[in-house]
């Protein structure tokens, strides 16, 4: 582990068998561009400070960490939560496109491109748009655009553009193959805003670099309250920016265990799920290798889970070597334990969960029955404004 962020990735991208960059040769081009721009500005006083003042002024970080009273003596565990609930605009997102428009505006890009599933993404960099002056467009299937209406006014209302796709099944996979033509159109002036750990080199590094923040927050935080390192910590895992980031600060403390939880929606026999770790196979998908859910045909496999920012059929480099190397755990919970979840925290603690974070929290009470008396970490990713109406809806209210 010494040394890791100057030696992972490899130079080309590579962590363990798994990323590096699969494009055709003009667009790796401009791929080469941003990451040598990625390195020379990650090293410049400006760069850095800029970013640091936005943390601080506009997000609001650093983002608290906090003990769960009541969720701990029911669990039987301690329990904390670290709060990116909090950060701006209520998801650990923001502080990847915070960076990523940071960058675009040093090399003076005009306009950034994006693609949006459940419009999550899309608002984080609507948002880093606004700040920056920047155009901003997110390519949207129409059937998420019908079913996530607010995040699309949302959308609007910070001053994007969104451009319904509607070919194919309508959803994310369209999504990215229209924001990828969009960007082919115009390299020079616009760029690419990868969502999370994944995409071609250097996007799983520079994202992973950008969440670094919360990790290292949350080590000091944890540290300050306790006087020890967390026993456990725990984040859901979708493409797994949220778990790469709170995980870097602990790589080197060998006797933190690391769990990564993924979603194991309805069913694993009827394919009802995205548990790409624990079912994935190594293959090519959006131009970089990593543990893929893949059909018979070795396509992309449709995939589900409840909460749909966690429900892609690939997974970020970096976790598939983590998987590899035995630093990282990587389990599950389904839709019924994560919507249990989702109601606990709210009535015990007074916090409401995004289901995708809902799946970390489930995962930890499940740990918590076999760790008695350890202590927990959460990475709380997000906050559950945006699905209040889905979940009441289509689960009801408890009595
Ligand atoms: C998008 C999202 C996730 C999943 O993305 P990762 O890259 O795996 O972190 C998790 N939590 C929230 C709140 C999200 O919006």
């Amino acid at each position: 582990m010494k040394n890791y962020f100057k030696t992972v990735p490899t130079r080309d991208g590579y962590y363990g068998d798994f990323g590096g960059s699969f494009l055709p040769p003009h667009l790796q081009a401009e791929m080469d561009k941003i990451t040598e721009a990625y390195f020379t500005i990650s090293k410049s006083h400006e760069f850095i400070s800029e970013l640091r003042s936005i943390r601080k002024h506009f997000q609001g970080r650093p983002t608290p960490v906090y003990f769960c009273k009541r969720l701990s003596e029911k669990a039987g565990s301690r329990i904390y939560l670290k709060r990116e609930d909090l950060n701006h605009s209520g998801a650990h997102k923001l502080n990847h496109c915070m960076g990523e428009a940071l960058l675009a505006k040093y090399l003076g890009k005009k306009k950034l491109i994006a693609e949006t599933g459940a419009g999550q993404h899309g608002v984080a960099l609507a948002t880093a748009a606004a700040y920056f002056g920047l155009e901003c467009e997110i390519h949207m299937g129409e059937v998420d655009i019908a079913k996530e209406h607010p995040n699309v006014v949302r959308m609007r209302i910070l001053g994007a553009k969104v451009v319904p796709v509607s070919h194919g099944l309508k959803t994310l996979k369209e999504a990215v193959d229209s924001a990828f033509e969009a960007y082919l159109v115009d390299p020079e002036t616009s760029i690419y805003c990868i969502g999370s750990v994944v995409g071609p080199h250097p996007f799983p590094m520079m994202v992973r670099d950008f969440q670094r923040v919360v990790g290292i927050e949350a080590r000091e935080q944890f540290h300050e309250m306790t006087g020890e390192l967390p026993d456990n910590v725990v984040a859901c895992v979708g493409g797994g920016s949220n778990a790469a980031g709170i995980f870097s600060a602990f790589l080197a403390d060998e006797e933190v265990k690391l769990w990564g939880v993924e979603p194991a929606g309805i069913s694993y026999a009827t394919g009802d799920h995205a548990c790409t770790m624990k079912y994935g196979t190594p293959g090519v998908i959006h131009g970089f290798k990593c543990n893929v859910l893949q059909d018979e045909e070795g396509n992309p496999a449709p995939v589900y889970s409840v909460a749909s920012g966690l429900d892609y059929p690939g997974v970020g480099p970096e976790h598939c070597m983590l998987k590899a190397n035995g630093r990282v755990n990587y389990s599950d919970a389904n839709d019924k334990e994560t919507i249990d979840a989702f109601y606990e925290l709210s009535r015990l603690e007074g916090i409401i969960p995004a289901l995708e974070s809902a799946h970390a929290v489930a995962f930890a009470t499940k740990l918590a029955k076999d760790a008695q008396r350890e202590s927990i970490l959460i990475n709380l990713s997000g906050r559950g404004d945006k699905d209040l109406d889905f979940v009441v809806n289509t689960y009801g209210l408890p009595d």
